[in-house]
């Protein structure tokens, strides 16, 4: 396929008589388009779901415009999260220093919205400048008397897992800042998890937290979706982290099991069989026969109330070739698995964030054929696409348009999805819209005036 030269090894068949040694984990290559996001928006979306934090952008107002209406997380109380504030740095607090003004958005702020939380996000112009936001936060701290958190997030430095980094380290301070941390051993509270990197986009969180509290097992803290301070800081009182989206929220689960003895288990609830498989595994690791039985007694009611409805469905999706590009890996490896349930063939896999192991584990469950990469750029995805005769990709809200471009069928798997893919309904509602999308009648519409050559716009 023809890309440019310094991409070719971040884009590959998969054969079936060699590995695939993918590159991956690099900074993205100028001017291929990367559709990775910045590094302070990689902590902005792992951060901005806490609800009653107050999240402050000290930066230009441009930083500002990644806001939760572009990336909707869902509450359960407050709204504070909803709000965007940003100290609209100029060109004079470029010259003589952000501090002040940062001083009077907090004061400003706090006052006004008494968040149980702030956190301060750096952008790239503090990071030239710097701006001593440790200093700022440490002293609104004390003069307020709640968590203010720096976080260390400005650009040029790292790609967007940096960014997920910093909002681990952020998270990790607000932790120790509570009361559980002093005493965490004698808390422990039995049968308690904390949930790990899902961001209750559509209600997924929810629906996963009523599975948990079905089978006996009490959810302390969600991190991030619909995330609260108070919660988050009583985290140490938890046996157990499940972790979904390790890609962002890796970092912090193993910070958890070396620092606070929290040990992690990687989990999805995305597809069916991954809904299984993560439920058996949670009630597995308490050892306790009753959740054992509950998890069971859940696991037969709700598969069967779905099963009939997605069969019927099924038959619309059979044999056909499907291109998946989302931000973590973790995703990708279970729409293979629900693609591969659903008799469909996928023929391109790539993410904006996996990491060599991903990528290896991808490989090893794809047909030989397959393109797999990582952080492509439109070009060489529309490129794949076509190669693959692809008939539908899953992607974000970046790829939409990318694909109706080129008169194939999209499902949404990301920030702008407004029903919830996971869990055993979640299954039912992914399965619908797959089929939706590729059965509408608009494609073959656009295959007919594209070979009467009467089509204008594509
Ligand atoms: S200026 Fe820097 S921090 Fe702000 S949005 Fe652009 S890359 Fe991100």
């Amino acid at each position: 396929m023809d890309i440019l030269s310094e991409r070719k090894a971040f884009v590959k068949r998969k054969r079936a008589d060699s590995g695939l040694a993918l590159d991956c984990e690099k900074a993205s290559l100028p001017g291929a388009v990367s559709q990775r996001a910045c590094v302070f928006c990689g902590a902005r979306v792992v951060l901005n779901p806490i609800t009653d934090a107050l999240h402050l952008i000290h930066g230009p107002i441009g930083c500002a415009s990644y806001t939760w209406d572009i990336r909707g997380s869902l509450s359960s109380e407050s709204e504070i999260y909803r709000h965007s504030f940003s100290t609209d740095m100029r060109e004079k607090d470029v010259i003589f220093g952000g501090e002040k003004k940062l001083e009077k958005a907090l004061e400003e702020l706090i006052n006004k919205f008494q968040p149980r939380a702030v956190f301060v996000f750096s952008t790239c112009i503090v990071g030239i400048i710097g701006d001593d936001l440790e200093a700022v936060c440490k002293a609104a701290e004390r003069k307020f008397g709640l968590p203010v958190i720096p976080v260390q997030s400005s650009g040029f430095e790292g790609t967007k897992s940096s960014g997920y980094r910093a909002a681990g380290d952020a998270i990790f301070r607000l932790i120790c800042k509570g009361q559980a941390f002093r005493s965490e051993k004698e808390e422990k509270i039995p049968f308690s998890v904390n949930m790990l990197g899902d961001f209750n986009l559509a209600a997924e969180l929810w629906i996963v937290k009523d599975y948990l509290k079905r089978i006996g097992i009490k959810v302390i803290a969600t991190m991030t979706g619909d995330g609260k301070v108070k919660d988050i800081q009583d985290a140490p009182c938890a046996r157990l982290n499940i972790l979904q989206c390790a890609g962002s929220m890796g970092y912090l689960a193993r910070r958890l099991k070396e620092e606070l003895d929290i040990p992690f288990m990687k989990i999805s609830f995305f597809g069916e069989l991954d809904t299984i498989n993560s439920l058996r595994a949670i009630a597995g690791f308490f050892e306790d026969r009753r959740i054992r039985e509950n998890t069971e007694r859940l696991i037969r009611e709700e598969s069967s109330r779905y099963s009939s409805r997605i069969e019927k469905y099924k038959k619309g999706i059979e044999g056909k070739r499907i291109a998946i590009y989302v931000g973590g890996a973790f995703k990708a490896k279970s729409l293979i698995k629900s693609f591969r349930a659903l008799d469909a063939e996928v023929v391109f896999v790539g993410t904006q964030t996996g990491n060599r192991d991903d990528y290896e584990e991808i490989s090893a469950m794809t047909n030989p054929g397959t393109i797999i990469a990582d952080d492509t750029n439109p070009v060489e995805l529309a490129k794949c696409l076509g190669e693959q005769k692809a008939d539908l990709l899953v992607g974000g809200v970046k790829e939409r348009y990318l694909a109706y471009k080129l008169g194939i069928g999209f499902c949404d798997h990301n920030h702008e999805r407004k029903y919830p893919l996971a869990g055993f309904v979640g299954d039912l509602e992914f399965t619908r819209e797959i089929y939706t999308s590729i059965q509408s009648p608009v494609w073959k519409i656009l295959k007919r005036e594209k070979d009467a050559g009467t089509l204008r716009y594509c």
